[in-house]
């Protein structure tokens, strides 16, 4: 059974993405707006450990995250021509939490909800509209 209530979310970021998959899982419509024009196609990059790390397994996202995210494991400062004056190895963060942790760009997360649904294929009964322009 579908529940009556709509739920409007403002924002197709880091949070709006995961709100709508959760919201639709537990039968609300959620409906996502975003007052940019199109999809992220840069953005900076976000680590994904912790609970954040659970959630996105749960949503079916883990291994795909894991495929195309970054495993970066060295952190390089340059001067301003691209020699390296200092940095650091950055392995010992994953290494310390079992390597659930992953590093991704902003455009992948815009669409992780998309992407998880189709994942669970007819898990949502109803197609909503996800993304409605506002300006
Ligand atoms: C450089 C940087 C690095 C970071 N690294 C990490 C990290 O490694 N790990 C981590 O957990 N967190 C990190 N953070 C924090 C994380 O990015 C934020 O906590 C997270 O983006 C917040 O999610 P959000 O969905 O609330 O906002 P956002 O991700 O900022 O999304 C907000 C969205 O709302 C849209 N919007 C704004 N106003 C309106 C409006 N009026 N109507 C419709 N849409 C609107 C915007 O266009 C945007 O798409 C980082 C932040 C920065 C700046």
């Amino acid at each position: 059974m579908t529940r009556a209530h709509t739920v409007l979310i403002s924002g197709l970021g880091v949070a709006g993405p995961p709100l709508t998959f959760w919201l639709k899982a537990a039968e609300f419509q959620p409906i996502l707006i975003e007052h940019a024009p199109a999809l992220r196609s840069g953005g900076y990059v976000v680590d994904f450990w912790g609970l954040g790390y659970d959630i996105a397994e749960r949503m079916g996202l883990g291994d795909e995250f894991n495929r195309i995210g970054y495993h970066i494991r060295e952190m390089r400062i340059v001067n301003q021509h691209g020699k390296q004056i200092a940095g650091f190895g950055t392995t010992v963060f994953p290494e310390l939490i079992g390597g659930r942790y992953v590093t991704i760009a902003q455009r992948v997360i815009a669409s992780s909800d998309q992407k998880a649904r189709r994942r669970r294929g007819n898990y949502f009964r109803r197609r909503n509209p996800d993304l409605a322009r506002v300006e």
